[in-house]
């Protein structure tokens, strides 16, 4: 409302966010996301008028262990560090990061019209499976990528997802994200178990909190518009009720990754094997006004619908995928 709107741009103006270099090339324009506190604005670049995302990082709630030094940026948050570090094509693209006294102006790319998926569930998409497994496969390409980077990202979840008109989701929001010490648990594989019993209990743990039951979740969530479980004793029955009849792939799918026994559940590799996946899908048949008939408030009148390309599935999860910038001589340089 015009309120919000107005309060953001107080709650901005006396923060002193944008003080510094970052303001003489910006133009802040308005607050993203269900910011009220949130400092996530649209802004304007002065040189060209390119429209980006701009995320205020208050360093003062930026806790110790989250600060790292980085050889091209000097002392900055963990976040900043692991995001100017990725380049994926389902990962949000960082431009240009400032910093004043007391904030980080991280620049972004802004990608699609700023939707998350919170937001793209709640207009009660109708999804069918293939394109429920575009988008569930490309959140899963971040995780791959990431993983063979040795970051967790720690908070998955819909509205740290946005996408766009083609269908296309980027992960963002790195602010809970950690590195992983090289060869610790994600690469123990259930062999080791018994001889290691203490990374056995990280790499339970991992599998119980973090990304994988994002996923999941999350894969039903697109599916049914609703959360496949109502509370703890549900969760651990594992007992799936979908609303209407699924495919037999889809249900193994379901099933092997919300299994409730840690040691059982579906690895990220073995759901890379599954055809469900990688299920062939022509983009070309999908518009968003008929996906997404309730969208007008989320649309601008200047944008035009366009058709995504006819997308090839084969080699989604192969090294082609990176985005690779020029100067980028050193992959795993983390
Ligand atoms: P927080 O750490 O406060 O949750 P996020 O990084 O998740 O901040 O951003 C908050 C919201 O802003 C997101 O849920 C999304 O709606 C929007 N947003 C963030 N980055 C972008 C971006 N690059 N493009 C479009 N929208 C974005
Ligand atoms: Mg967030
Ligand atoms: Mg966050």
């Amino acid at each position: 409302s015009y309120g919000d709107a107005l309060r953001s741009t107080l709650d901005l103006d006396q923060s002193r966010a944008c003080d510094g270099q970052f303001e003489e090339e910006y133009q802040p324009l308005q607050a993203v996301g269900k910011g009220a506190f949130g400092f996530v604005w649209k802004a304007l670049r002065r040189s060209d008028g390119q429209e980006v995302v701009v995320k205020f990082i208050n360093k003062a709630r930026v806790v110790s262990d989250c600060w790292v030094d980085d050889p091209m940026l000097g002392r900055v948050s963990q976040e900043i560090a692991l995001l100017t570090r990725v380049q994926h094509h389902n990962i949000v693209k960082v431009l240009e990061v400032f910093e004043n006294g007391s904030y980080f102006q991280m620049v972004m790319e802004k990608h699609g019209e700023g939707l998350d998926l919170f937001e793209f569930i709640d207009l009660q998409p109708r999804l069918d499976e293939p394109l429920a497994s575009y988008i569930f496969r490309q959140l899963v390409a971040a995780v791959f990528y990431l993983r063979a980077k040795n970051i967790l990202h720690r908070d998955i979840k819909d509205e740290n997802i946005i996408i766009d008109k083609c269908f296309h989701i980027r992960l963002i929001d790195f602010g809970s994200a950690a590195m992983l010490a090289p060869g610790s648990s994600f690469t123990i594989s259930v062999a080791h178990w018994s001889t290691a019993p203490q990374r056995c209990f990280r790499e339970i743990r991992m599998r119980v909190q973090s990304w994988r039951c994002g996923l999941l979740v999350y894969c039903s969530t697109l599916l049914f518009s609703e959360n496949p479980f109502c509370g703890v004793e549900e969760i651990l029955e594992a007992k799936l009720k979908p609303p209407f009849p699924l495919s037999t792939d889809l249900h193994g799918v379901l099933c092997g990754l919300l299994h409730p026994d840690a040691a059982q559940r579906m690895t990220l590799d073995q759901l890379l094997l599954q055809t469900w996946i990688s299920q062939p899908i022509s983009l070309a048949e999908y518009s968003w006004t008929e996906v997404v008939p309730s969208t007008q408030s989320y649309c601008l009148p200047q944008q035009q619908e366009s058709k995504p390309q006819m997308y090839v599935t084969q080699n989604f999860f192969s090294d082609q995928h990176d985005e690779t910038l020029p100067d980028d001589d050193d992959e795993d340089d983390m």
